[in-house]
């Protein structure tokens, strides 16, 4: 099956007791039993929903594995995952890395004895040179946040596998409509399904999809008894937002390239960070590994003055200045100040993370329209 028929299809089937042609909010948290042990297959809701049942199987088939497991946010999926490490244990990890996640390493996890280097892994020599005998896990974002480098998920699986090592994808940026990870040899895929997957800018939710019955059965025990489910109405809405995912990515690729291209011409405007031109250093790897190129786009403006920055950010109407993205509506932001301010200063600049960055998630209004507001804003 295709990816916008799945999109549509996957995971639902009419509701047995009504015939209802979309999943109920079972806005229950428990499940009577006819005796004890003598159940419908739910028990108590931190455990399963069918609501949220619904949604797992979904995201499942979406992303081409066998068992997904939705999360109370998409930190929250990050967390279930680490937890499977112990103490000693270590992963490799970007050093353009979303700010949460870097925040939970290296401020939580960090603490529990697990130790976490972070490496250009565009090229993959960095990534093989940090692999050792305590190597557990790889941890790939691709394209990466907020600078869009493209990392070659196949190269780093095989190192994984040659290190005996886990390889877990952040496919947040992507969705399943752009990449399947799982398909290059990842062993978990992980997403904040607040942004593309949602759609919409009102659930925070997570997964971690995967394609082996014992890793789903090890990430389903945390899920159960560390407790960080989601709700069932939250699970309808996605379910809700999975259903136009194709129709909204097929936008956003339409809309992120006109809006870069416009962006590269501007004679204000410096880099433009945007894996679909043919000039980005990651621009093959991104042809190999993903069906399209996205909305989100970075760039900085000539000169890189933060005030010049700021005055942007401040002058769009269509672009909201908010963090977060992927929804339908387009968005603004600032990395150095709002996604990223958690990663040390220091440490932004060695990854190339310059503080009169601007970030666009390009949203699916029409093309003209943001095109006239980004105008306007740079003047
Ligand atoms: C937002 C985001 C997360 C965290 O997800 P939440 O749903 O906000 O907890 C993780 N990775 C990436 C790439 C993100 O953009």
């Amino acid at each position: 099956m295709k990816i916008g028929t799945k999109a549509v299809h996957a995971g639902v089937e009419p509701d047995p007791s009504t015939g209802a042609i979309m999943t109920p909010i079972f806005q229950t948290s428990t499940y009577v039993q006819a005796a004890p042990g003598d159940h419908k297959g739910y028990e108590y809701s931190r455990t399963h929903n069918p609501t949220r049942t619904a949604l797992e199987k979904a995201l499942a088939e979406l992303e081409n594995g066998t068992h997904a497991c939705c999360f109370s946010s998409g930190l929250a999926a990050l967390d279930a995952i680490i937890k499977l490490l112990r103490p000693g244990d270590e992963v490799i990890s970007t050093n353009d890395l979303y700010g949460g996640s870097y925040r939970a390493f290296t401020q939580v996890f960090a603490h529990y004895g697990i130790q976490f280097h972070f490496v250009d892994m565009t090229n993959l020599e960095e990534v093989k040179g940090a692999v050792n005998d305590k190597t557990k896990m790889i941890w790939v974002e691709t394209p990466t946040n907020p600078l869009m480098r493209i990392i070659d998920i196949e190269g780093c699986a095989a190192i994984a596998r040659e290190a005996g090592a886990w390889l877990v994808v952040d496919n947040t940026f992507a969705s399943p409509y752009l990449q399947n990870p799982l398909d290059l040899g990842a062993d978990f895929v992980l997403h904040s399904i607040t942004k593309y997957i949602g759609g919409h800018s009102d659930v925070v939710m997570g997964c971690v999809v995967v394609k082996d019955a014992e890793l789903d059965s090890q990430i389903r025990f945390i899920q159960n008894a560390c407790g960080a489910t989601p709700g069932p109405q939250d699970s309808f809405l996605v379910l809700r937002g999975l259903k136009t995912l194709h129709l909204r990515m097929r936008q956003h690729c339409v809309n992120g390239e006109a809006v870069a291209k416009f962006l590269a011409d501007h004679p204000k405007v410096g880099e433009v960070h945007w894996p679909g031109f043919e000039s980005h250093p990651g621009h093959a790897v991104a042809k190999k590994q993903m069906r399209g190129f996205g909305g989100m786009i970075s760039f900085t403006l000539k000169g890189d003055k933060l005030e010049d920055a700021l005055s942007v950010l401040s002058n769009t109407h269509l672009f909201a200045l908010a963090e977060s993205l992927g929804g339908v509506e387009s968005l603004i932001g600032h990395p150095a100040s709002m996604t990223h301010a958690s990663i040390p200063k220091e440490q932004r600049m060695k990854a190339g993370l310059k503080d009169s960055l601007i970030r666009l998630s390009v949203g699916v209004e029409d093309a003209e329209d943001l095109i006239e507001d980004l105008k306007q804003a740079i003047g």
